[in-house]
Parts: C-alpha cells; structure tokens; sequence
C-alpha cells in the first residue's frame, strides 16, 4: 500500500522544510526532520479530517446548548498532544520498531510468525477486507480494555478523567490520564503485533478507528437510526456510556467502534433519553482543573481506589 502519509510528508519537506534547513545552514539534520514532517502530517491530518466531520454535526444538529464552553478548551489541548504529539510517534514509530524488533527474534529462533493471511488464506490479496478484519480484532480487544478498566477500581481512577467531563464534545475522546493512555498504546500495539498488522496499515487502522470514537463523542442530536446504531457506536450509544449516574462499575456500551460486543455480551443500551455526562462522584479537580491539578488528581484518586479494600480491612480489624 503506498502510504498517503509519506507522499504528503515528502511534499512539505521537499518544499517547506529543506530550503529552510539549506538557509540557516542546518543540512545534517534533513533526516531527522523528515521523520518528523511524516508525524506532523500524520498527526494535522488526523486533527483535521476529525474537525470537517464532527464540527458541522455539533454546530448545526447540537444535542446541548451551553452558554460558555470553558472546559471544552482542555479536551482540545489533550487532542493536540495526543493526536500530534503522541498518536503519530506511537503508530508510526513505535509499532515499526516492535514489529521489526519481534519478528527479527522470532526468525533467528526459526519460527516465521504467522499473518492473518497466512491463517486465512482467503483473505490474501483482498486488502480491503483484511483491514476491515483487523479493524474488528483490535476493537475487540479495546472493548475488554475499556470493561477493564471499569471494573477495577485503580484503572477507574486514572479512566474517570475520560468521565469527568461534564461538558462532552467530539475533542473528548483524547481526555484520558497519561498512564490509562500508555497502558492503551501497550494493549493495542501487543494485539496489532499478535495478528501481524503489516506496520504501514496500522497508522491507517489507527486513524479509521479514532475517527469513529471521535465522533462519538460528539455534542449531536444526529442518530444512526435502528440498524445504524447497532453496526456503528453512535453518539447516543456512547452518550449512555458517559451517563452522570453510570460512572464507574455500573455503566454500559464499552464498545469504541462496534457495538457487537456489548451486544454479545449484554451490556449495551440503546437508551436516547441520557443528555448529562460526568461522574458525580469525581473529585472537581477532575473535571475542571489544570492539565497537572487533573492528572494529579487521577493518580490520587486510582491510589485512593487500590488502597481502599486495604484501608476497609485495617477499620474492621481495629474495631
Ligand atoms: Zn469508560
Ligand atoms: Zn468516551
């Protein structure tokens, strides 16, 4: 597959960024910079592709009116670090280098490790479809992520920032605690690795499902619609999911992408009737403090949550 990526990244760098370099004299880092124009790319292309879709559904079919946005502003400044800084280092990078470092092990140990394609021989050479089966694989596996990390309690707490948000808008999607993301990054890319997605479709597969979540996340009245709604996570459908009273253990619809697996496993609800969003039961600093006051507060909050059955034990044993 040539990669749309690299061609764009190649234009700028061509036009933009090495007469730049050649001006102040700064040749030997053309390398470097070229990497970094891919990420850029990747990482712009994403935020905007996002934008065209989710703007007009949230300004010309909105769900809430509020008469001020503020804390809108910090879910905007999560998406730019994770979608420009992280996202692209993360997918490009970081699933390169593991896939080649695994693959590199697996062969001087003579073993060949095996492709969707090679388990199923009637996926080769149908890349459409091989990257929509991929698609369902890894969306299975952040459907028990995403349970995971409502059932226990320490995972919730770094996760309730994602719930917080009382004010919850397409930008949403990247709220999330530094270290529920990292744990994320290593989930997603260990089950890329174990059904050997080909290193330049995963920044693909990664933008496709993101696109999905993000605009679930928005603030629309838009519905998918009977069918729509249960091929497709909808706003609604993810809406429930971030329902003021279905925070933590109790809630429903943990599906990123499909909503198969709540189907399958009985916890989606088709409910339209949720409007507020937010975890009542979530430290303010969650919800509307600085980058730093909220992902010290998730930290706290996860520790407070470990340490809670310990605590419980110490009262009883007291008394
Ligand atoms: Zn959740
Ligand atoms: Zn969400």
């Amino acid at each position: 597959m040539t990669d749309p990526f690299a061609l764009i990244a190649g234009w700028i760098h061509e036009t933009i960024v090495l007469p730049l370099l050649f001006r102040f004299g700064l040749m030997q880092w053309e390398d470097t910079a070229f990497m970094w124009a891919l990420f850029a790319t990747y990482g712009v292309l994403q935020v905007l592709i996002n934008y065209a879709i989710c703007v007009p559904a949230e300004r010309f079919a909105p769900l809430i009116r509020w008469k001020t946005r503020e804390s809108v502003a910090m879910d905007v400044v999560y998406t730019l670090i994770a979608r420009i800084g992280i996202f692209p280092l993360v997918t490009f990078f970081g699933f390169y280098w593991a896939q080649t470092a695994l693959n590199g092990w697996l062969t001087d140990h003579g073993y060949i490790p095996p492709t969707l394609e090679t388990i199923f021989p009637a996926l080769m050479g149908m890349p459409v479809l091989s990257f929509f089966v991929y698609a369902v694989i890894l969306d299975f596996g952040e459907y028990w992520r995403h349970r995971f990390s409502h059932t226990f309690g320490w995972w919730y707490g770094l996760h309730a920032l994602h719930h917080a948000q009382r004010q919850m808008t397409f930008w949403s999607d990247d709220r999330n605690h530094v270290l529920d993301d990292t744990i994320g990054y290593f989930w997603f890319i260990a089950i890329g690795l174990l059904i050997g997605v080909p290193p330049m479709q995963f920044p693909l597969l990664v933008l496709a499902l993101r696109l999905v979540e993000s605009f679930s996340h928005a603030n629309t009245r838009i519905r998918f619609g009977w069918l729509g709604e249960r091929l497709l996570v909808s706003p609604q459908f993810h809406r429930a999911h971030h329902g003021l009273n279905a925070a933590g253990r109790n809630s429903c619809n943990y599906g990123g992408v499909f909503p198969w697996w709540d189907m399958i496993f009985r916890t989606a609800d088709f409910r339209h009737d949720v409007v507020e969003t937010g975890d009542a039961r979530a430290p303010e600093a969650l919800a509307t403090g600085s980058w730093f006051a909220q992902q010290w507060a998730g930290m706290a909050l996860s520790w407070r949550l470990l340490t809670r059955k310990r605590r419980r034990r110490q009262t009883v044993a007291a008394e």
